[in-house]
């Protein structure tokens, strides 16, 4: 059997969940799901460590990355660069890993026009009070940032068309039931379907 993973595309504004999302699906360690650890210029936040959450490199660091064509992607966020690592998530792939990217909608963009069978979700909150309540609970970010962030979000919410599932992040356990049912569905896809079991449909389908 043959095995490739599939890579998804996870993008929500600030405070829909998408964190929470993946952390819950990664929860036991499954064998066959990764999230990609991005690389990141800007301050760890408390509980935040190098390599487990990013990898926090210089503005130096990061520019000597892109030279290097390092990043599968790469956007500028919040003031902020944020990139993808090639390397890591064309190996993991290959292992027939499911890799997770926690990106913007303008990693989601190159990351599609690279790699067009990546399967896009966007998590949206059930409306916008409810996104500001999640916001300013999660109390590590100043009335400026989250302010800002607002902002930010409806500007991020209106790529939510770019992508090929959307999820209302309204009740969390339905919420990551139907993230399950995405990933579990692309497996069964045709195309995913003919790699896996290509010998036995070649077996089939012999006169
Ligand atoms: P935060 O600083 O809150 O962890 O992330 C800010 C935004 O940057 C989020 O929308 C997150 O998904 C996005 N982000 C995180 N890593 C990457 C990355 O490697 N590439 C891109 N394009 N966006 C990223």
């Amino acid at each position: 059997m043959n095995t490739r993973g599939n890579l998804f595309i996870v993008s929500a504004p600030s405070g829909a969940g998408k964190s929470s999302l993946i952390s819950a699906l990664l929860k036991d360690k499954p064998a066959d799901k990764q999230v990609s650890v991005s690389h990141t210029t800007r301050q760890p936040r408390p509980g935040e460590e190098n390599g487990v959450h990013y990898h926090f490199v210089s503005v130096d660091e990061f520019k000597a990355l892109i030279a290097d064509n390092a990043f599968f992607e790469w956007a500028e966020v919040f003031g902020n660069y944020y990139g993808t690592s090639r390397q890591v998530i064309e190996q993991t792939l290959a292992q027939g890993i499911d890799v997770f990217l926690d990106i913007d909608w303008q990693g989601g963009e190159q990351v599609k026009k690279l790699m067009p069978e990546a399967v896009g979700i966007f998590i949206l909150p059930p409306s916008k009070t409810e996104l500001e309540r999640r916001l300013t609970g999660r109390g590590q970010d100043s009335q400026e940032v989250i302010d800002k962030r607002m902002a930010q979000a409806v500007s991020e919410m209106s790529h939510y068309k770019q992508y090929d599932f959307v999820i209302v992040n309204d009740d969390f356990d339905t919420a990551l039931q139907q993230f399950e049912t995405i990933i579990a569905s692309q497996r069964l896809t045709c195309a995913s379907q003919s790699y896996t079991h290509n010998d036995m449909i070649v077996d089939l389908l012999a006169e």
